[in-house]
């Protein structure tokens, strides 16, 4: 069994709804077990801002799926939800990232794990700190050093 931590985000069509559909669904994963999942976020988009706030959360599921079986189940789930994208950074309905596989380094054509961008988005560090201050990424670097270095800057929890 390995942690993975999921990162969530929706900025159309009632983004809660689908935030909050998506973990009912992450309950549902094949040979897994939704352990832990943080409060639901408000976040500005970054890159284009003519786009309503996002709503994120990450959750943490453990797993015996190979990394590429969780993502082929993420991605099913983004479809389930209709997800259209129109431009890169564009709104969606629905975004799941897979943060981080166990003390996993994964570099591959379809899978970069930890998640490139994890280090740079508050809506990400800022759940991750909720759920488990005391992580440690495989590189070594803590949490919260990656809290000094992604200040959290506008994002606001919004199911207190
Ligand atoms: P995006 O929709 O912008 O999150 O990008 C989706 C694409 O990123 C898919 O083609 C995935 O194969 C790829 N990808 C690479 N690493 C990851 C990751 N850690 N989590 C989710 N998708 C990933």
């Amino acid at each position: 069994m390995v942690n993975a931590y999921i990162g969530l985000g929706s900025n159309l069509d009632d983004p809660k709804k689908h935030v909050r559909q998506a973990l009912g669904e992450l309950k549902q994963l094949p040979r897994s077990q939704l352990l832990l999942s943080s409060k639901l976020y408000l976040s500005k988009p970054v890159g284009p801002q003519d786009q309503d706030d996002f709503v994120n959360a990450v959750a943490m599921v453990i797993t015996e799926l190979e990394p590429l079986a969780l993502l082929d189940e993420l991605q099913a789930i983004e479809q389930g939800h209709q997800r259209i994208r129109e431009r890169h950074w564009g709104p969606r309905t629905l975004d799941l990232d897979l943060l981080l596989f166990g003390d996993q380094s994964i570099n591959n054509s379809r899978l970069t794990v930890p998640h490139v961008e994890l280090g740079n988005r508050d809506f990400v560090v800022g759940p991750l700190f909720e759920l488990c201050p005391g992580l440690i990424l495989p590189n070594g670097t803590t949490l919260q050093e990656l809290l000094q270095q992604c200040p959290i800057d506008g994002l606001i929890c919004i199911d207190a």
